[in-house]
């Protein structure tokens, strides 16, 4: 790409896709510029923990000059786990490999202050939320913030998310209810205060699903746990429970009345948590998401393809997403060149990984878990691994 005139290029989200693509872009001499509404890097709990995999996230830390530095963070024993049934039985316990790289844990908000250092200072402008985006007359397009203040720019790259301010620019797609919602709980000092909860989590994730719920508990870094308590029921289920979602002690009351039979263990992660819970409830964009080319403007990630949990590669197609659309930015002789080659790859690969709801739907429907559905980790670590190598070698 020329880079005189220097295109204006605005990257909408300064989470993990849009992170990646602006350090790609920088690491090949081109200008970029962040808006994200946070404060800043760590203006709010980032999330839990990524595993991110060798044939999506971590080719996209490569190419962002990052890979070295990931794996002095990651965790590769949080690729253990453990899979029980709702009485607590056990029915598998994965442990990997010490060096095992098919997909080590990083915390989120370890992963975005690692892009986020990475890039030129001044990159990024915290505290800019977009309230809309319009093409001008001459094919760019105006960017209005919160703050008040505009930018016309060349290329407007949504990597902002489920609720894309810019997906409108392209498309009518909205996120749809899963009919899931996570309930998260939070043990800080695991080890020590928590002991059961630490056996039962041991280095990585513990599951446990049946009867159209789950507990599912992950280990952060700095002895942290996270739980997701997984219930199917309407988005407004605390409504119809005739609670708030801000009284910690009905909220537990309500989710023991749903999981009365449950391993006694496993109910630590709804009764032994430290603080409130955080309702979460899970949305996709029903795949395939589509859109006609539209000159000046493209999505990444959440924005463009929304997909559940299940599947774990969220965070890392939009990481692959970033650093695809910054290489194609850099290889192109204009914008438009670039965002057409990038999307005939990106829109593909996001229709055939699907949206993630049959996953959840099997994941959380009646009885107990079919042992023939629970994928073998050592294999899919395998498959990550021959993934890379055909991805290098296309
Ligand atoms: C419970 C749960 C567990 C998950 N676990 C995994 C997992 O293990 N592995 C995995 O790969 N994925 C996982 N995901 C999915 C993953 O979190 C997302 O796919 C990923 O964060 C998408 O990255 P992104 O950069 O596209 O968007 P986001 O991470 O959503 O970042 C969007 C950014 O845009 C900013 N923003 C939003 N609106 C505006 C606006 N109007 N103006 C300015 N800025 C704005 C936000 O502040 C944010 O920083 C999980 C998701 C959930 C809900």
């Amino acid at each position: 790409m020329s880079t005189s005139p220097a295109p204006r290029i605005a990257v909408i989200g300064a989470g993990p896709g849009g992170l990646t693509c602006a350090r790609v872009l920088q690491r090949h001499g081109i200008d970029v510029t962040v808006y994200d509404r946070d404060a800043s890097a760590d203006a709010r709990n980032q999330g839990g923990t990524l595993d991110l995999h060798a044939d999506s996230g971590q080719i996209a830390l490569q190419e962002a000059g990052l890979l070295d530095d990931f794996h002095a963070l990651a965790r590769p024993e949080g690729q253990a786990k453990r899979i029980l049934t709702r009485h607590g039985e056990v029915l598998v316990d994965y442990r990997p490999g010490t060096h095992e790289d098919a997909a080590p844990e990083v915390d989120r908000g370890q992963l975005r202050t690692l892009l986020a250092d990475s890039l030129t200072p001044g990159t990024i402008q915290w505290g800019r939320t977009l309230t809309s985006a319009a093409a001008n007359p001459d094919g760019t397009h105006r960017l209005t913030f919160d703050t008040g203040i505009t930018a016309d720019v060349d290329l407007v790259i949504g990597a902002d998310g489920a609720w894309s301010r810019v997906r409108p620019l392209v498309s009518d797609a909205m996120p749809v209810y899963t009919g899931v919602t996570f309930v998260e709980a939070h043990f800080d000092n695991v080890d020590t205060a928590h002991p059961a909860v630490a056996e039962l989590v041991g280095d990585g994730h513990v599951f446990a699903t049946g009867d159209h719920k789950g507990l599912i508990a992950q280990r952060n870094s700095d002895q942290h746990v996270r739980a997701y308590i997984a219930i199917t029921d309407d988005v407004d289920w605390y409504r119809a429970a005739g609670i708030d979602l801000d009284d910690t002690t009905a909220v537990r009351a309500t989710l023991l009345r749903a999981f009365a039979g449950w391993d006694e263990q496993l109910l630590t992660l709804i009764t032994d948590n430290d603080g409130p819970y955080v309702n979460r409830p899970l949305f996709v964009i029903p795949a395939p998401h589509t859109w006609p080319h539209t000159p000046g403007v493209t999505l990444l990630g959440d924005a463009a393809h929304l997909m559940s949990p299940f599947g774990g590669n969220g965070a890392n197609f939009a990481m692959l997403d970033g650093c695809e659309l910054a290489l194609a930015i850099a290889r192109h002789d204009t914008l438009d060149e670039a965002v057409t080659a990038y999307e005939r790859t990106m829109l593909p690969r996001a229709a055939e990984a699907g949206d993630g709801a049959a996953a959840l739907a099997r994941n959380f429907g009646p009885g107990d878990r079919d042992p023939a559905s629970i994928p073998d980790f050592a294999e899919a670590g395998e498959q990550y691994k021959r993934g890379a190598a055909a991805y290098r070698n296309r």
